[in-house]
Parts: structure tokens; C-alpha cells; sequence
């Protein structure tokens, strides 16, 4: 890594030593320390107080297993993770994963990005992450039911409305809270705002389901206006993923003037370019928790190719990677370039390796970084809470207007502190420098602990 200040390579080896061997939450941690370079000159006041040496350490890691009896009456063991990894300035709040890649690495990586992309939203929440190497692909309705059960019983001893408040992430939807909330609900015998993104009918918020997706489209073009004078209106949009984030960027980025034309799953993509029909994935994805190739047997003209990789190799003005972390390497980022992309904003979480994230900046292409375009869906779990705590359902309109006022936001406080610290433009610089700062200011003055 190219890390110039002794103190943060000090850092560097120690988080090394302790995850060895981890290497998505090394990169994470490594994005952010290149990042803070320029804080740490300017800032020697939190140096002193250890608060780097601290972010970089979870406050509490627990690893449990998961105990359940599948269809055919047998026992299936899994891993389950909670990381509460920072809570300055809030309780932790951040989603649980249900997928095979689970494990320290990935759920640490996605906690700590969680920490810069919580306090980013300028809403009083932590960082945190979960999961589990369960995979829901194929799974009955009942035995999803059962290891949600089986993994509640363990995490209710954890979490809490005022402790830790868990969401959904990838293969974590509206079935898998309402499971996860029933059992809690009956441990405790408490009904809490214990995890968002709850069904309407007992305590969810109007919007959140939308929110990861519209907020990327919120932020991406208050970005392509203010950084290119330019706008969604006209442009080609390919999408990766095709789960929650995948389907509302689409929905919004077509609502907004652009076409998307490509969508995927991680067994390969279909391209249409009349512009994909979402009202058919939505059938595919939501209701018939179907394969996205099963699109090219409903609309003509459109195809499918398997392999999600290809994907990146289609022309297109704007990207908006929403399916996982890394999946986006430097050969894709360079066949995009190649093909004339002006843009790249990340759903995912990590989308784009750090050669990646290299080749965009160097080719001058607008690229908004995961822990500030994907805030949305954490803001917005946000304002579940706080309704939650009211006792109130605001509207939808109430809720989507805030999440733009936060997303808006978002893209100020990153572009100001890039400026700021000599960064210009460099939105990764600067939404790590603003979420840290809040974080830092808050640490320092609750003293070590
Ligand atoms: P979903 O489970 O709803 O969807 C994930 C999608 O990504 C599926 O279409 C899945 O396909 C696809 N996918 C998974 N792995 C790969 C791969 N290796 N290559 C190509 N496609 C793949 O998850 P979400 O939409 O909720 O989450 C997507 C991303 O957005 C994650 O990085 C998540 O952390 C991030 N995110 C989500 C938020 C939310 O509110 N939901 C908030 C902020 C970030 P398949 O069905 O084949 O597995």
C-alpha cells in the first residue's frame, strides 16, 4: 500500500498482525489510513488521543453457532457474526449478510466501512455488521424461518433499540426481518425498534425498501451536476446485481430520464437495449425469487450471457455496480474507460478494487464511493427508528424528500472536505475525511475507552 506517514503504516502493521491473512477488511482499512494522511498533519491533537489506533479495533466481535434442522429433519450447523465495531456517536447500526462468502473478514470490512458511512448521514448511529455463511438460495420458506429463529436466539442476548439496531444487506429482505423480528420479539416479549426495515404493518418505514437505490441515484446526480454540469437525462446506465439496491437504482435512474440496460445476477447478465422492462424482473426477482435470465424468455430482443464479469465490457455513459464487493477489478474498469464511461457510483459495498478505483480517478471519471452513494439505505433506517421512537409513520413523500435532503448533504460534506484537505474532486479522500472527523471529535471527548 502506499501509506508515507510513519504513524499510520505503524497503524497499518498492527491491524495486519491482529486480521492476518483478512483481506477485505485490509483493504478497507487501508483505503480509509491513505485517506487520513492529510488529517493526520493537520490534526496532531488525534494522533495523541489514540482515536486511529482505536476506529481500527472493533469494540466487540461475537461469533456463534447456528443450530438448525433443515426439511429432511436434519441438523445443519452455521457461523453467525454480530461486529459492533464503533459506537461514538450512536448505537451500532449496520445490516446482517446471509451468504456462503461470510466471514471475519468480510462482516469486519463491512462494519468498519459502516463507522465512516453512519456518521456521513449526520443521523446519531454507529458502526456495525452481521451474518452468516448460510446460503437462503433454494431454501423453503419454513427452513429460512427455522435458521432465522435458530440465529435470533443467540443475537437478542446482543442487541437492543438502544444497544444495536441490525437491518437487512444481501439475502437479508422483508421475509428474513419479519422472521428475525418475530423470535426476538418473543424472547424479550418486548415489541422495540430492534431492527429496521420492517414490514409496513408492524413498524417499518414507507421508502426504505426503495432507499439504497433512489439514494444512489440522489447522489449521483447531485454529483453529475455539480461536478460536470451534466444530469441522468439521456444517458445509458448499466447495472450489476439485481437484488434491493440493483432494482431501485434502476427504478430511479429510468425515472430520471436515463435507459439502463443491463442487469445481472452472479450466474451472468442480460443486456436489452430498449431499455430493461423493470415491472418483468420485479415479477422475477420479488415475487418469483426467479434467475435474472428467465427476462430474455419475456422480452424479445433483449439477451443473456452467462458469466457476471461481461457486463462491464457494455458501452455505457454511467455505472452504477450494485451487486458485491471486489467485482469490479482493474480489466473491467479499463474496458469501461475504453468504452466511454463518464461515470461510476457505487451501490455495493466495495464494488471496485483499489486498481479499480486507480484507473477511474487517472482516466478523470466522476466515481462516488460506496460509504457516501450508498448511504441511503442506512439513513433511511434511520429515520425508521426515529419513527419508531415516535410512535409515527411519516409518508413516503416525507421520507423520500429527507433521504434527498440527506443524500444531497452527503455530497457536499464529501466534496468540501476533499477540497479542503487538498483533495479536490477526489470523493473517496473526502467522504472518509468527513466521516472520520465527526467520529474522531466524538471519541476524543468521551476519553479512551
Ligand atoms: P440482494 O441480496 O437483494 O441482491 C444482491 C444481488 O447481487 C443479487 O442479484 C445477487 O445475485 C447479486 N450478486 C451477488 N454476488 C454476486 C457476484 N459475485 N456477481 C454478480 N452478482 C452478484 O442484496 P442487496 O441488493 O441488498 O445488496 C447489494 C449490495 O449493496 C451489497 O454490497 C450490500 O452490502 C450493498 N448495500 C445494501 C444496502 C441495502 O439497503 N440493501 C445498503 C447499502 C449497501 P444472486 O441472486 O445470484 O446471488
Amino acid at each position: 500500500m502506499a501509506l508515507s506517514n510513519a504513524y499510520l503504516k505503524d497503524v497499518f502493521e498492527t491491524v495486519s498482525k491482529r486480521n492476518c491473512g483478512e483481506k477485505e477488511f485490509l483493504q478497507a482499512v487501508s483505503e480509509v489510513l491513505e485517506s487520513l494522511e492529510p488529517v493526520i498533519e493537520k490534526r496532531p491533537d488525534l494522533v495523541e488521543a489514540g482515536v486511529i489506533d482505536r476506529i481500527v479495533e472493533p469494540e466487540r466481535v461475537i461469533i456463534f453457532r447456528v443450530p438448525w434442522v433443515d426439511d429432511n429433519g436434519k441438523v445443519q450447523v452455521n457461523r453467525g457474526f454480530r461486529v459492533q465495531f464503533n459506537s461514538a456517536i450512536g448505537p451500532y447500526k449496520g445490516g446482517l449478510r446471509l451468504h456462503p462468502s461470510v466471514c471475519a473478514s468480510v462482516i469486519k470490512f463491512l462494519g468498519f466501512e459502516q463507522i465512516f458511512k453512519n456518521s456521513l448521514t449526520g443521523l446519531p448511529m454507529g458502526g456495525g455488521k452481521g451474518g452468516s455463511d448460510f446460503d437462503p438460495k433454494g431454501k423453503s420458506d419454513m427452513e429460512i424461518m427455522r435458521f432465522c429463529q435458530s440465529f435470533m436466539t443467540e443475537l437478542s442476548k446482543h442487541i437492543g433499540a438502544d444497544t444495536d439496531v441490525p437491518a437487512g444487506d444481501i439475502g437479508v429482505g422483508a421475509r428474513e426481518i419479519g422472521y428475525l423480528f418475530g423470535q426476538y420479539k418473543r424472547l424479550r416479549n418486548e415489541f422495540v425498534g430492534v431492527l429496521t426495515g420492517k414490514g409496513l404493518t408492524y413498524g417499518g418505514s414507507l421508502a426504505r425498501k426503495e432507499a439504497t437505490g433512489y439514494g444512489l441515484c440522489y447522489f449521483t446526480s447531485e454529483m453529475l451536476s455539480c461536478m460536470a454540469n451534466t444530469s441522468f437525462e439521456g444517458k445509458t446506465v448499466v447495472v450489476s446485481g439485481s437484488g434491493n439496491v440493483a432494482i431501485y437504482a434502476t427504478e430511479k435512474a429510468t425515472e430520471l430520464g436515463a435507459k439502463v440496460v443491463a442487469l445481472s445476477d452472479s450466474n451472468g447478465y442480460i443486456y436489452d437495449p430498449n431499455g430493461i422492462q423493470l415491472d418483468i424482473v420485479k415479477d422475477i426477482k420479488e415475487v418469483k425469487r426467479g434467475r435474472i435470465k428467465e427476462y430474455v424468455d419475456r422480452v424479445p430482443g433483449s439477451t443473456y450471457t452467462e458469466g457476471c464479469k461481461g457486463i462491464w465490457t457494455i458501452k455505457c455513459d454511467i455505472a452504477l455496480p450494485c451487486a458485491t464487493q471486489n467485482e469490479i477489478d482493474k480489466e473491467s474498469a479499463e474496458a469501461l474507460v475504453a468504452n466511454g464511461v463518464m461515470c461510476v457510483s457505487e451501490g455495493a459495498n466495495m464494488p471496485s478494487t483499489p486498481e479499480a478505483i486507480e484507473t477511474f480517478q487517472k482516466a478523470g471519471i466522476l466515481f462516488g464511493p460506496a460509504k457516501a452513494a450508498n448511504a441511503g439505505g442506512v439513513a433511511t433506517s434511520g429515520l425508521e427508528m426515529s419513527q419508531n421512537s415516535e410512535r409515527l409513520s411519516w409518508t413516503f413523500e416525507e421520507v423520500d424528500a429527507k433521504l434527498k435532503g440527506i443524500m444531497i448533504n452527503i455530497f457536499h460534506n464529501a466534496y468540501n472536505a476533499a477540497n479542503e484537505y487538498s483533495q479536490a474532486g477526489n470523493l473517496v479522500a473526502g467522504a472518509n475525511i468527513a466521516g472520520f472527523l465527526k467520529i474522531a471529535e466524538a471519541m476524543k471527548a468521551q476519553g479512551v475507552c
